[in-house]
């Protein structure tokens, strides 16, 4: 953790005041320090590059005169990050193909590194398509994962060559029948889900007992039926779903092989989490797959990882734009469990990028990025303590339902003005977010590469 201590000694070091320097449009886009803290002559850390990002943004606001909207919620995306997530895999899974879940984080910076590092690209619908075509995707790289397509899609991606395709069920497979007979077709099996976070179980995947019928219709109909897909549920916890899923897609392809069917990959979908559990869950996959799916077996083996790629990736900064001090003893002990503190409004909710509180059940972690002029990024004092200032965190939307985050202390007496940071902010996030009220759902990302092998592969 010698880095670590190294960015905490650096922001330390420096009074983060404002220079009240005020940019009349709010900026985004790449951003390149240009200048060295401490005299330090190698490469920044990525948690430097983020807080300089962070700071220089920040410190050309000042609420008292901006413009409306110049607060604004904004990112801080690390493209280094994707960089090493996609290294960490190829060390964890070198056999398995990473094919981006791009419904997790449409980002079209991320898209672009993805593509030059040359993964696939999992879409669902035309718009996901298309953004990946014009990036100069082949065709090939696609697959076009939702087993219950839209018609006029289906003709879309029939016209425009991408052949890889999902069905679960027979209806299904008299669409594509009619549509785009000339598909390759994977077969999504059903998989015990129990133990993630967003459960896809009870809405898609075959079950064992269909299999077999499926491809004997499949065969009937003349349909090209390559491979079988899974996915154990996003956000998955237990590597064993990992081993039951591959041994049942052992089973289908020995039934595929029955019906006269060659199928040539397997695809493991997602749920792969960035946090440590990803090791663990590889390595059992990793194993399942030589066991059931060996190399000489000549099976390709692709997967379908969204969250894991963009996950950490992304810090979100929103402005503290009120506050109100509890009082009233009987919101007090409904807010704040009976102490006195105050509610906290951001401008962002559960109906903007902090959807995935509500729909990817996550609960992101407050910390301060700057305070009475200071800015704490990544400090001791950023982060809660128990037992300080007691605070409840609103959306700034006019439902009940818009609280961030329910109790939470700091030591610094917060303040409107003031800002807040949430990292781990890239996965179902801005894609879900609504314009409800009127608050808008477009926010800037300012770009950083901690990785020059990103940086280079990027022209930037
Ligand atoms: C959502 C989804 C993914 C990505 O899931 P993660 O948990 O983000 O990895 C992959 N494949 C399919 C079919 C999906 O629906």
């Amino acid at each position: 953790m010698v880095m670590a201590t190294a960015v905490i000694e650096s922001f330390a070091a420096h009074e983060y005041t404002n220079h009240h320097v005020f940019l009349k449009e709010s900026y985004a886009g790449f951003f390149e320090p240009n200048h060295n803290h401490g005299g330090n002559t190698t490469a920044p850390s990525p948690k430097e590059l983020i807080g300089n990002a962070l700071r220089e943004r920040v410190e050309n606001i000042d609420h008292e005169i901006c413009a409306p909207g110049e607060e604004d919620t904004f990112f801080v995306a690390d493209l280094g990050e994707i960089y090493r997530q996609h290294l960490r895999w190829k060390l964890n899974l070198p056999r398995v193909k990473p094919f981006y879940a791009v419904k997790c984080n449409g980002d079209p910076k991320v898209l672009q590194l993805l593509a030059t590092l040359g993964t696939g690209f999992d879409c669902a619908s035309k718009a996901e398509i298309e953004q990946v075509l014009s990036l100069g995707v082949d065709p090939s790289r696609i697959i076009y994962a939702q087993p219950c397509k839209t018609n006029s899609y289906v003709r879309y991606v029939a016209a425009q060559g991408v052949r890889q395709m999902t069905f679960d069920n027979a209806d299904e497979l008299r669409k594509i029948a009619r549509l785009y007979p000339e598909a390759e077709l994977f077969l999504r099996i059903l998989t015990d889900d129990s133990s993630s976070l967003c459960r896809l179980s009870q809405k898609f995947g075959a079950s064992l007992d269909s299999t077999d019928s499926l491809l004997g219709l499949a065969r009937q109909l003349g349909l090209n039926v390559v491979g079988v897909s899974f996915h154990v549920g996003s956000g998955a916890s237990d590597p064993l779903a990992f081993l039951k899923a591959v041994t049942d897609a052992h089973v289908v392809f020995q039934q595929a092989a029955a019906h006269g069917f060659e199928m040539k990959t397997l695809d493991v979908g997602g749920g792969f989490c960035s946090d440590s559990t990803f090791e663990q869950m590889a390595g059992v996959l990793r194993d399942a797959l030589d066991e059931y799916f060996p190399a000489h077996s000549g099976i390709n083996l692709i997967a379908e990882p969204g969250r894991y790629y963009v996950s950490s990736a992304f810090t979100i900064a929103c402005h503290i734009i009120a506050r109100r001090a509890v009082e009233d003893p009987r919101a007090v002990a409904e807010t704040l469990g009976g102490e006195g503190g105050y509610m906290l409004y951001v401008n962002d909710g559960l109906y903007g990028n902090f959807s995935s509180i509500m729909f990817d059940h996550q609960h992101p972690e407050a910390k301060v990025l700057r305070t009475g002029g200071r800015v704490l990024y990544n400090t001791p004092a950023a982060t809660a303590k128990p037992g300080g200032i007691e605070y409840s965190i609103w959306g700034p939307t006019c439902d009940g339902i818009d609280r961030i985050t329910e109790s939470i202390s700091f030591d610094c007496l917060l303040d409107a003005g003031d800002w807040l940071y949430f990292e781990n902010m890239g996965a179902y996030t801005k894609c879900s977010a609504t314009k409800f009220n009127g608050f808008p759902n477009e926010h800037d990302v300012i770009y950083v590469c901690s990785e020059p092998g990103a940086k280079a592969l990027l022209d930037l």
